[in-house]
This record gives C-alpha cells, sequence and structure tokens, in this order.
C-alpha cells in the first residue's frame, strides 16, 4: 500500500499544522523536570499515573492474542499477575488483586514439571500463587502451592541432575522462589533447613566447577550455564552471588568472607574501561548493557556487596555502572526490563535506595521519561510484546515503582 496517499493542498496543509501544534504540546517536548525538592514531581507523577493506565488497557487488550499456556514469570501468566500484585501494593486497589488471581489461575492449570525456577519454571507460578492467595485469605490453597514449591527441591538438591545453578533455568532461581514466599507471606514459610540445602548446593557445584578449572584461590565460586562462564544477572555469576547475599539466605559470614567476596573481586577485575562488565568471563568486547548481560545486572551484585561488605570498592564500581548505563542505556531493544529500558532504569533504583542521591533518581526518571512515549522510538518488537521480562508488563512494573522509589523492587530479582 503507497504510504503517502495523494491528497488536496488544502488538507495537507491543515494536518501540517495538527502536527505542528502537536509536536509544540506533546509531553516529549515538554521536558518538565521530573523532580521538585529531591522527589519525583506531582506533574511526573500525573503523566506516569495516566500512561499507566493507558498501556495497562493496552496489554490487557494485547493479551488476548497471547499464548495461553504459557505460564511463565518472564513471557507469561505468573508475570502479568505478578505485575498486578505490584499495583496492589502501590494503589491498594483490591480490582488489582482479583485481577491477579484471574491470571495466576491460568497459569497454575498449565504446570508442566519441567523447569524449577521462579522465571522459567513452575516454581514461579506456585510462589506467586501462594502470595495471591494469602493476600486473599485462601489459606488452604495458599498453604498448597508451598506443599507443592517444596516439592520441587528434590530435583535441585539431586547431586546427579544437570542443573544448572544461574537465575533463570538453575537453583540460583529457585531459591529466590523460597525467599520471595518468605518475605511476601511471613519469614518461616520456608523452613531454614530447605533454604540452607538449596544454598549449599550452589555452593558446592561452584566450589566443584572452580576446583575442574583450577581456580579455587582465584575464583572460588565458578558457574556455567551451556559451558559459558557467563557474567550477567540473568545466567551468570553476578545473578548468583546475588542471591547468596541475600540477608534472608542466611550464608554465614565466613562463607561470605571466604568463597563469596574474592569471587567477586575476580569478576570485578574483568571490568571493561568503560565501566561496563562482559557478558562471559571469555568474551572481551564491550558491547550489552543489559540486565541480562553488563553493567546494569552487575550492579545489583555490587550495590549488595557494598551492603554486607561495606567497602567503598563495590561502591565505587556500582557508580561506575551507573554512569556507563546513564551513557548507553536506552536500548533500541525495547522498554522492557530484561534487555530494556525499564531494567536498565532499575539500576539507578538500586542506587539511589543505597546513596539516597537525587542523581540517581533523577535519571530513573529521565529513563521513564523514554518510557512514557512507549513504542514510538522505532525499537524492535519484543516476541511476546505484552509480558513482564520482554514487554509491556515490564515497563509498567518499572513505571509503578516511581511512586515510592524507596520501595522499588525490580521484580524476580531483588527482595
Ligand atoms: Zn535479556
Amino acid at each position: 500500500m503507497d504510504p503517502f496517499p495523494r491528497m488536496p493542498a488544502q488538507l495537507l496543509y491543515s494536518k501540517c499544522l495538527f502536527i505542528f501544534v502537536y509536536l509544540l504540546f506533546s509531553p516529549s517536548v515538554l521536558h518538565i523536570n521530573p523532580l521538585h525538592h529531591c522527589q519525583v514531581s506531582e506533574a511526573f507523577q500525573k503523566r506516569v499515573q495516566n500512561k499507566i493506565k493507558d498501556l495497562l488497557q493496552q496489554m490487557e487488550e494485547g493479551l488476548k492474542t497471547a499464548d495461553p499456556n504459557d505460564f511463565s514469570t518472564y513471557t507469561g501468566w505468573t508475570g502479568i499477575a505478578l505485575l498486578y500484585l505490584q499495583l496492589h501494593r502501590v494503589t491498594g486497589e483490591e480490582s488489582h488483586l482479583q485481577r491477579a488471581l484471574d491470571h495466576m489461575k491460568r497459569a497454575l492449570r498449565n504446570l508442566n514439571g519441567r523447569r524449577v525456577t521462579f522465571l522459567c519454571g513452575d516454581a514461579g507460578p506456585l510462589a506467586v500463587g501462594a502470595v495471591t492467595h494469602h493476600r486473599l485469605n485462601n489459606k488452604a490453597e495458599s498453604q498448597e502451592c508451598i506443599t507443592k514449591l517444596l516439592q520441587l527441591q528434590r530435583s535441585v538438591l539431586s547431586p546427579d541432575s544437570d542443573l544448572p545453578d544461574e537465575l533463570l533455568y538453575g537453583r540460583a532461581g529457585y531459591l529466590f522462589a523460597l525467599l520471595y514466599v518468605n518475605k511476601e507471606i511471613a519469614p518461616n514459610t520456608v523452613d531454614e533447613t530447605t533454604v540452607a540445602k538449596v544454598v549449599t548446593a550452589i555452593l558446592e557445584s561452584g566450589k566443584n566447577l572452580s576446583k575442574d578449572e583450577k581456580k579455587s584461590d582465584r575464583c572460588p565460586l565458578l558457574y556455567e550455564w551451556h559451558r559459558k562462564q557467563y557474567v550477567g544477572a540473568a545466567h551468570g555469576l553476578a545473578g548468583i552471588y546475588f542471591m547468596l547475599m541475600q540477608p534472608s539466605a542466611k550464608v554465614n559470614q565466613e562463607i561470605l568472607n571466604e568463597l563469596v567476596r574474592p569471587s567477586m573481586d575476580y569478576v570485578r577485575h574483568k571490568k571493561f574501561r568503560s565501566g561496563n562488565y562482559p557478558s562471559s568471563l571469555s568474551n572481551e568486547t564491550d558491547r550489552l548493557v543489559h540486565w541480562c548481560h553488563g553493567a546494569p545486572g552487575v550492579v545489583h551484585m555490587l550495590v549488595m556487596a557494598h551492603k554486607v561488605f561495606k567497602e567503598e570498592k563495590y561502591l565505587k564500581d556500582a557508580v561506575e555502572c551507573s554512569d556507563v548505563i546513564w551513557q548507553r542505556g536506552l536500548l533500541r531493544k525495547g522498554y522492557g526490563i530484561c534487555h530494556g529500558t525499564a531494567g536498565n532504569g532499575y539500576a539507578f533504583m538500586s542506587l539511589y535506595k543505597l546513596t539516597q542521591e537525587k542523581k540517581y533518581l533523577y535519571r530513573a526518571c529521565k529513563f521513564a521519561e523514554w518510557c512514557l512515549d512507549y513504542g514510538t522510538h522505532g525499537c524492535r518488537i519484543p516476541d511476546r510484546p505484552y509480558s513482564l521480562f520482554e514487554g509491556m508488563a515490564g515497563a509498567i512494573h518499572f513505571l509503578s515503582d516511581l511512586a515510592q522509589p524507596e520501595a522499588s523492587c525490580f521484580p524476580a530479582f531483588e527482595l
């Protein structure tokens, strides 16, 4: 079809005038300072709230043609339910909780027993199902989800399983599910012994590979996925160390000092001059700046390391991550949280929570501002355009966190 059908001069003129007036007043051209007295300004909050409503409508419409069987947090119904739980937390509106339940039910009908993680396996729907039912006071249903969640530990702990350890498909992704339930329901919903067993399995696996690769003195906890030693949050070392340092994982201080800290320092030495990190230990191209590969994922590990070990060097590296993300973090891959602008925005939120420095909140707001013009930058459209990790639901999640930046939380990752 001809994209420029001929039109009468009069019509063309009025059309041009309309476009000119539109551009003059369109939000992206107005450039409101999103901050006011070190807080997100009311005017900007209002724009964000309006956009959330608009995007939610688009998302619900788009989901009508989404894969009915994809139950996952990463691309499927559990991710959508998690977004509604977030909206319920932020706004207190009961309708969001009901919506979360609707999507959860759909997810729970489709479990397949193939994977064990929060993001891509059965543990995600079971953990989010337990939390949703708990909030609705459906005690029996919540408990049923937890029982099934605990049954998955058999394959996680089995010494002869070939399960990896990373977040998307491995043990760290199961550990997250347990810690999530303990945070959202009550601290001992999953008992300490179970958490400790999963932690031990992760530590043993890391020690074994390190020994095999003769790196015990330099990097005592080493992990791989598909025979590659990835660095980033999704498949790599940063995501695993980040989980091991969670206070609720209760890894003892000696292990943190002797195993986790030197391993992190080994990864820190792989940092590029730009402040970014390679996607794997053997990769030397400074290309990807995503949560899944690069500084936007590694920054969370560094912020946590600073909290745990109180050493300035971790904060300094985290600040460098923030700078490289600020320079290169608006992504053509879109607005999502795995490899999109919203995910990179969470890096600034993390530094803001740690330092309370206005600069980081400003940067988060500017990335949010980019997301407000959703779909207008010619970005690539992801395979699952409405999902939590690839698409619109993730961007909405990020935008909704601007209402209370101190309580912001990268879904399925931060606790
Ligand atoms: Zn990604």
